[in-house]
């Protein structure tokens, strides 16, 4: 529910509103503007029942938020969500680009990529140390070691550093190492896990879920937001569809639904939305294109000999083809590349 006061509300009948919320135990989300205060309550309204705040002095009008997700969503919060990393700030005025390998294989392997994606004009190196693999018996990651060579390619380049966590035991080793968290499409919703890294002060990129909707990808983001950590991103990564073509199939239309739903940062990972390094490009612009504040593309020293994703990963070179190809796009959505 969201309570809209009369423009020039006084600061007393706010408090009188916001007292009245938490003596039934509801927690209140405050966005003052230059004319209007708004009241976000979260929790169960049915424990306002009786309490007719809209006949409350000053109070302009209650709407119901029928969306379940409320610290999400743009009806709260108009304004775009900005994440500062140490080198760059994840929203709309830049286009933030993620990559590195899909695994971190070796301490060579990471920083010869950090070095290379940085050249090319990437801000953030990601790379995976816990692998949420299909198959039990493929490379698993290097885990804490991985994090290790994380954080010491971030000091050697300045890059901010990501990494996919995949359990409570993950999050409290990453913690120590990295920028930002990612909780992968695999565990959208693993809500334990979500719960957990809503209690750390680190930015998360949530992807999107193999088969989730995008009110259950909000949904899952307002888990992390509800335990106080508002710092979310999300990333489209593709979903499953009959079309076999491609590993999953980009939905690029997800990109403007959720700009109007919410306020929260849009990734587009093209990597793993086709697994074909050819329609990486194509489908990088396209999200540039259709708003996206963001990109995560996996690249490798040497793709043929990768232990994960190797097919839809760049070569160095290709990266960053790609990167000068995208400066028009950027510029063409006011973006800073
Ligand atoms: C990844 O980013 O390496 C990854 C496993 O992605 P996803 O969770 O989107 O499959
Ligand atoms: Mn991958």
């Amino acid at each position: 529910m969201i309570i809209i006061m009369k423009p020039r509300a006084c600061e007393a009948s706010v408090q009188k509103v916001t007292n009245l919320i938490e003596s039934k135990g509801l927690v209140v989300h405050l966005s003052k503007g230059d004319q209007v205060t708004i009241i976000g309550v979260v929790g169960d309204k049915a424990k306002l029942a009786g309490s007719n705040i809209e006949i409350s002095d000053e109070v302009d009008k209650v709407v119901s938020v029928t969306e379940s997700y409320k610290v999400a969503n743009r009806k709260f919060h108009p304004e775009p969500t900005e994440i500062a990393l140490q080198n760059t700030v994840l929203g709309p005025h830049t286009l933030t680009v993620m990559s590195g390998p899909c695994a971190i294989e070796s301490r060579e392997q990471l920083l010869e990529t950090a070095f290379a994606v940085k050249k090319a004009g990437a801000t953030v190196l990601r790379g995976g140390a816990y692998k949420p693999r299909t198959s039990p018996y493929s490379f698993q990651g290097l885990e804490t070691e991985g994090l290790k060579y994380m954080k010491e390619a971030r000091e050697a380049t300045g890059l901010s550093v990501i990494c996919e966590v995949t359990s409570a035991h993950a999050i409290e080793e990453a913690v120590r190492y990295v920028d930002m968290l990612q909780i992968g499409a695999r565990n959208m919703q693993n809500f334990e896990l979500l719960k957990e890294a809503g209690k750390t002060r680190l930015p998360i990129l949530l992807k999107r879920g193999l088969s989730a909707t995008i009110d259950e990808w909000l949904n899952a983001a307002e888990y992390i937001m509800s335990e106080g950590n508002e710092n979310v991103a999300l990333c489209e990564r593709g979903i499953r569809t009959y079309e076999t073509s491609t590993r999953n199939t980009l939905d690029l239309s997800a990109v403007p639904v959720l700009r109007e739903k919410t306020h929260l940062p849009i990734i587009v990972d093209p990597s793993h939305a086709t697994g074909v390094r050819a329609y990486v490009e194509p489908l990088a612009k396209a999200a540039v294109a259709a708003g996206a504040d963001g990109l995560m593309i996996e690249t490798h020293p040497c793709p043929e000999k990768a232990l994960s994703d190797g097919p839809q990963s760049l070569t160095f070179d290709q990266f960053e083809t790609l990167m000068g190809d995208l400066k028009p796009y950027a510029q063409l959505s006011g973006r800073t590349l």
